[in-house]
């Protein structure tokens, strides 16, 4: 049983936790104060408070110093079972790893916190000594020093352990792979603390666009409340036509958000090379966003990627896809964000009760213009407007109809085409909220011609003529938060 750790001092202003009198601070060197459930307390009234501590209002998170213990190191005749390497019998046994045995408090999910704190200024620093000061430091990860591997071993045999990334969507794709690669008994679900700018996948996820110095324990108590969706991942292939050429090297093997090929890649492409030489001038959403504006309007772009279909072809399910029309761009899309807000599928008008049945039965690639009219981005409700974020719209929706759960998980792709600069610079300002869509499928194959800018996830490259093939790659957990409390609309 864990008891209470006092410490001296550093007590808030406020009353004791015992005698409910104000604990009269003189530069918070008096009261106690437990470094487990923080709760604070006269000095004189430690001697009426039960030793017991239940680690407080966090507990659901708190893995307790009590809850681990350190493997004894059993001599190689006392271990059960007998089985010996015989080269070991009589010889000191070799130490194996000392990973210390975790049980956590009954139902509880204790929580592992990674942090990048490249990601967002300084807020990343100032999030990872909160969190180490809210939870157990064990509990708490800098992921500049040598990654998520020691949190995840060290996590392994946790059960119905929770892992929240703080970063951007580069960090949480970070995660989702370094989960792949460490071959748990269970795939753990994940929540995000957006930092930094962007954030597409946490802004889906009801975690918003980016921490603007929010209460963490209230950030916390929403992961208490949080549930569990499943979003689907997508392997990414990329197999250049002639393997002399070199392009830049491919930034992952894994869609988690999006891909996207020809204007949007290249303004995205434009604005990362800018932003790595000046990055003072891309410190806010808002100047991003103007940057952005600047980039889709300039005519150097418009240029590389002026008749698209004549260089590019794309099969849908094994079903040549018709690119006739005037196409700059094509992205596809797994998740209803993108820049940071903008959902190029758009809004769909559907009759209530319609939804993943309508899905199901659909055929593996729909690319009937009319059918697509029809279709809903995931199994998401209406996405009213582009300003209103999936945060918002869940909270209207709510009011008008039944809330259809948000679902990442039906195993399709959106494919939209986009037409052109001014069409872009539209849909970054919200003048215009969606591109045009092409198809709705399970499986693409996109074939170039000459060198294109593509982009996935948010990292752009400059790609030779290839042979890019996307499939489904696996499901995975992740935490989505609990709708607003207000239910007003402007709330
Ligand atoms: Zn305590
Ligand atoms: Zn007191």
């Amino acid at each position: 049983v864990q008891a209470h750790v006092w410490v001296k001092g550093g007590c808030e202003p406020g009353k004791c936790g015992k005698c409910h009198k104000k604990i009269k601070s003189f530069q918070s060197l008096t009261g106690l104060h437990c470094v487990w459930c923080h709760l604070q307390i006269h000095e004189e009234c430690v001697v009426c408070v039960p030793p017991a501590c239940d680690c407080g209002a966090l507990r659901d998170h708190v893995l307790p110093p009590s809850a681990i213990y350190p493997v004894l190191l059993v001599t190689a005749a006392g271990e059960p079972g007998g089985q010996v390497p015989a080269q070991s019998r009589g010889a000191p046994r070799p130490l194996t790893p000392r990973t210390p045995q975790v049980s956590p408090v009954p139902d509880t999910h204790p929580l592992l916190v990674f942090v990048n704190p490249k990601s967002g200024g300084k807020q990343g620093e100032r999030v990872l000594r909160k969190f180490q000061y809210l939870l157990n430091p064990r509990q708490v990860y800098n992921l500049l020093q040598g990654g998520p591997s020691a949190g995840l071993s060290f996590f392994r045999d946790v059960p119905n352990f929770r892992i929240l990334v703080c970063g951007g969507d580069g960090t949480v794709g970070w995660i989702l792979d370094a989960i792949d690669k460490a071959n748990l008994p269970w795939r753990p679900p994940v929540a995000v603390l957006p930092l930094g700018t962007g954030n597409d996948l946490a802004r889906c996820l009801r975690w918003g666009g980016g921490y603007d110095g929010e209460n963490l324990v209230k950030i916390l108590k929403d992961i208490e409340g949080s549930s569990v969706v499943h979003m689907d991942r997508w392997h990414v292939q990329v197999l250049p036509e002639s393997p002399a050429e070199e392009g830049d090297p491919v930034p992952y093997e894994i869609i988690n958000n999006y891909f996207s090929i020809g204007v949007d890649a290249s303004i995205a492409h434009r604005f990362h090379v800018m932003r790595e030489k000046y990055p003072e001038k891309f410190n806010s959403r808002m100047k991003n966003k103007f940057w952005y504006l600047e980039f889709a309007t300039s005519e150097t772009i418009f240029a590389t990627c002026k008749k698209l279909k004549e260089c590019l072809s794309i099969e849908c399910c094994g079903t040549p896809l018709d690119l006739s029309g005037a196409l700059s761009g094509v992205a596809v899309l797994n998740i209803p964000s993108m820049h940071g807000g903008s959902n190029l599928w758009g809004e769909t008008k559907r009759p209530l009760g319609e939804g993943r049945l309508a899905s199901a039965t659909q055929p593996p690639a729909v690319t009937d213009a009319e059918t697509l009219k029809t279709c809903v981005q995931g199994a998401w409700g209406a996405t009213r407007g582009r300003d209103l974020s999936p945060l918002c719209s869940c909270v209207c929706v709510s009011q008008h109809r039944p809330r259809v759960s948000p679902d990442l998980s039906d195993q399709r792709l959106e494919v939209v085409g986009l037409e052109g600069v001014l069409e872009m610079g539209q849909i970054y300002t919200g003048l215009k909220s969606a591109g045009k869509r092409l198809a709705k499928c399970s499986e693409i194959t996109l074939r170039t011609l000459k060198p294109l800018p593509m982009q996935i996830d948010g990292e752009p490259w400059m790609q030779p003529p290839c042979t890019i093939r996307i499939t489904h790659k696996n499901q995975t957990p992740m935490l989505m938060a609990p709708p607003p409390r207000s239910s007003s609309f402007f709330g």
